[in-house]
């Protein structure tokens, strides 16, 4: 797959990802690359980039490999933590790593201020209080970290191949204007309620398309009273979000049909 992001400049900065036995081979091979490119991404080269300046590029940045780690527990007894890629690498597609890291941040706190009190009678208590604090960091952190961790690892699919399908499209242009023009049916789509809602990701039996419509999601994205959800509706994205993509997928094979009728 080979994306490019838009920079402020009005220049693009792209990155190519591929198998590393593909890397080794070019790294070889390097009269390889532009065919390679011609091959797998026709109209980048020349008309984006020239050759020179794709073989230069290739020779000098970075050939990085991507990291997915699922580990637990992130603490050991009252005195270890790890918060972040450390404990939750994942696959840039989703561009949630560095957020990941600071909710880590947001629940230790959370559970410091809640289990380690100010004043304190010992140093024991304190150690048990701080352990307390890091099982419950841990406890809280982790569903939702391996949950984000998934959805990264299973948006490189989207990105990758099911862009190109027009049903995928047709789905997410419902999905989107059901999100953003009828806010009275309290839909959301995956997105915004792992992005801007902060919905709790924590696994939960499955949701047929209708629960998916009739569940609430919270307005204020800073109404961080959601926490008191848990155990109810809102648990599970992966499963509400498959339940939503067959209900769209439905909706768009039924636009299409109709469409098709009156052509
Ligand atoms: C291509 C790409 C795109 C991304 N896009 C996004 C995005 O759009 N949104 C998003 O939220 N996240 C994104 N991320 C993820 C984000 O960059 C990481 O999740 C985030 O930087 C992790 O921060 P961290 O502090 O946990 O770890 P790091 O940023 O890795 O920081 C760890 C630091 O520890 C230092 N270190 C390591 N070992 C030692 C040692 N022994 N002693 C002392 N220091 C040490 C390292 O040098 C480093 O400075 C992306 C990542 C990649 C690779």
């Amino acid at each position: 797959m080979f994306i490019a992001i838009p920079s402020l400049d009005k220049n693009f900065t792209s990155t190519l990802f591929v198998p590393a036995s593909h890397f080794e081979d070019l790294d070889a091979h390097p009269k390889k690359l532009v065919p390679y490119f011609q091959e797998h991404f026709p109209g980048v080269v020349p008309d984006l980039i020239s050759e020179e300046d794709l073989k230069n590029q290739y020779k000098t940045n970075p050939h990085l490999p991507l990291i997915s780690i699922k580990c637990t527990p992130y603490h050991y007894d009252s005195s270890v933590v790890i918060l972040g890629d450390a404990a939750h690498a994942m696959v840039p597609f989703y561009g949630q790593g560095m957020n990941a890291g600071l909710e880590d941040v947001r629940v230790l706190y959370e559970h410091l201020d809640t289990h380690v009190p100010q004043v304190i009678s010992s140093n024991e208590d304190r150690t048990k209080a701080r352990a307390a604090a890091l099982q419950a960091y841990t406890t809280e952190r982790h569903p939702d970290a391996v949950t984000i961790n998934d959805l990264a690892l299973r948006n490189f699919k989207e990105m990758n191949h099911d862009v190109t399908s027009p049903l995928y499209r047709l789905r997410k242009t419902i999905e989107e204007t059901l999100n953003d023009r009828f806010p009275g049916l309290e839909w959301a789509t995956q997105y915004s309620r792992t992005l801007i809602l902060h919905l709790p990701l924590l696994p939960h039996p499955v949701l047929g398309p209708h629960q998916l419509l009739l569940t609430p999601a919270p307005n204020d994205p800073n109404d961080h009273s959601d926490q008191k959800h848990r155990g109810e509706n809102t648990r599970d994205y992966d499963a509400r979000d498959r339940a939503g993509a067959q209900a769209a997928t439905l909706l768009a094979a039924a636009a299409a049909a109709t469409l098709l009728l009156f052509c």
